[in-house]
């Protein structure tokens, strides 16, 4: 990695503004998942044992600008004090009164967690001015909201890049998606093997063209599979087809054949007659051969033949990096396909990333997370990292 990060500097009495991804699922006030919280630890901790003044910030949910209760940070700053064992100090507004306050009289080695950026309408902005007043809080400016880290909001890249924040490190968080992540594009161990599936063809142009670059195989599942056997005069019945992107896939089959990268489609499909409504209703499938897919089935799934044959190349892979699951995983009829390969990765001795929401949660569901070398805490922004893009709020930070 050629950032700086926390351990390049020296944060002893240092106001620290770290941006924090503290974007947790929450329902009735209660935080349901506090996987974000827990991935925060590290940096906060280091700064505080190191003798920091650490002030937390980051947003929560979609406020639209407004103070809204039902998007406050407070409940994350009683569990953040649950998980440290130290009083999280809580300021009730983001760059007021109230929060400046708050800042002046914290002692080194303390913790404060400011209310949601999002309050802000400026925060997404970028407003300059917005950005002017973060930085009173900031000797050191922290990133380590790698799951904001695509957006060039005032606290995830402005705050630097108007020139307020000369000190700009990455924490343990950040530091550690940029290893792994990083770590497999650039440096992977061959074979190096690319998982694609999910939805959308269209969701996934950008990481197939960065990878075909890069990978010695692509296997590819899902709803986008289709497209692609469309795009190869197969009869895909009702499956997901997006016809316009038929010649793309066409394109991204030859561009393979060129690179001699092994790109790998589905033998065969667990069908149906109709998507399940809702998504978890137990409906009626079968098992069919690619070749077979009837004119009012539906593909749902990969098959056995295929979640067997993807599975062989994923044992023997070096590297596998892992976007989108194979199947409507939040059905369980049409999960197997997502769990045989999650299994196949955590049986063998690969380094696995996986990047990506669906494909983050479909991993955890299954009780297959602490098998995986690394599953990615930022869904959008490990898909455009995988993308081959600049994100903002790494870009802006400070050289090695
Ligand atoms: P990620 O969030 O990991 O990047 P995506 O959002 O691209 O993954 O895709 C996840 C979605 O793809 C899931 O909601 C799943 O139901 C859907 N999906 C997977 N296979 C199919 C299929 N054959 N037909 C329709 N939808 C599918
Ligand atoms: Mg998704």
């Amino acid at each position: 990695m050629n950032k700086k990060t926390i351990e390049s500097v020296n944060v002893s009495g240092k106001k620290c503004l770290v941006r924090c991804d503290f974007n947790v699922p929450m329902s009735g006030g209660e935080i349901t998942d506090d996987t974000r919280i827990r991935a925060a630890l590290p940096t906060v901790k280091y700064l505080m044992e190191h003798g920091a003044k650490v002030i937390l910030c980051s947003h929560l949910g979609r406020p639209k600008g407004e103070f809204n209760m039902k998007y406050s940070l407070k409940a994350v700053s009683v569990r953040l004090s649950e998980l440290l064992g130290k009083t999280v100090i809580f300021a009730n507004d983001v760059i007021g009164e109230d929060a400046k306050a708050k800042v002046a009289a914290l002692k080194n080695g303390e913790v404060l967690l400011l209310e949601n950026l999002r309050f802000h309408k400026e925060e997404e902005a970028n407003d300059k001015e917005f950005c002017r007043s973060l930085s009173e809080f900031c000797d050191i400016y922290v990133n380590d909201a790698f799951g904001t880290a695509h957006r060039a909001h005032a606290s995830t890249a402005g705050i630097v890049t108007y020139g307020f924040a000369p000190v700009a490190v990455a924490g343990f968080l950040i530091a550690k998606e940029l290893e792994c992540l990083g770590g497999a594009l650039e440096d992977p161990k061959r074979p190096f093997v690319a998982i694609l599936g999910g939805a959308k063809v269209s969701d996934k142009i950008g990481v197939i063209n960065n990878l075909i670059d890069k990978a010695d195989t692509i296997l590819i599942g899902g709803g986008m599979a289709y497209t692609f056997l469309s795009a190869q005069g197969k009869s895909i019945g009702k499956s997901l087809c997006e016809t316009d992107k038929i010649s793309l896939a066409k394109e991204l089959l030859e561009k393979a054949k060129e690179r001699k990268v092994k790109l790998l489609l589905p033998v065969d499909a667990k069908v149906a007659k109709a998507f399940p409504d809702p998504i978890d209703s137990d409906i009626p499938f079968k098992q069919v051969d690619i070749d077979a897919i009837g004119c009012d089935d539906m593909a749902l799934d990969i098959g056995d033949k295929t979640a067997e044959l993807y599975g062989k190349e994923l044992r023997s892979a070096g590297t596998v990096v892992w976007n989108g699951p194979m199947g409507v995983f939040e059905n369980k009829n049409f999960a197997t396909g997502t769990y045989r390969i999650a299994s196949a990765l955590a049986e063998g001795k690969c380094i696995s990333i996986v990047g990506g929401g669906d494909s983050a949660a479909a991993v955890q569901q299954m009780g297959l997370g602490d098998k995986m070398t690394h599953i990615s805490t930022g869904g959008g922004a490990s898909l455009e990292y995988l993308e081959g893009k600049v994100l903002p709020g790494i870009a802006c930070l400070n050289d090695l």
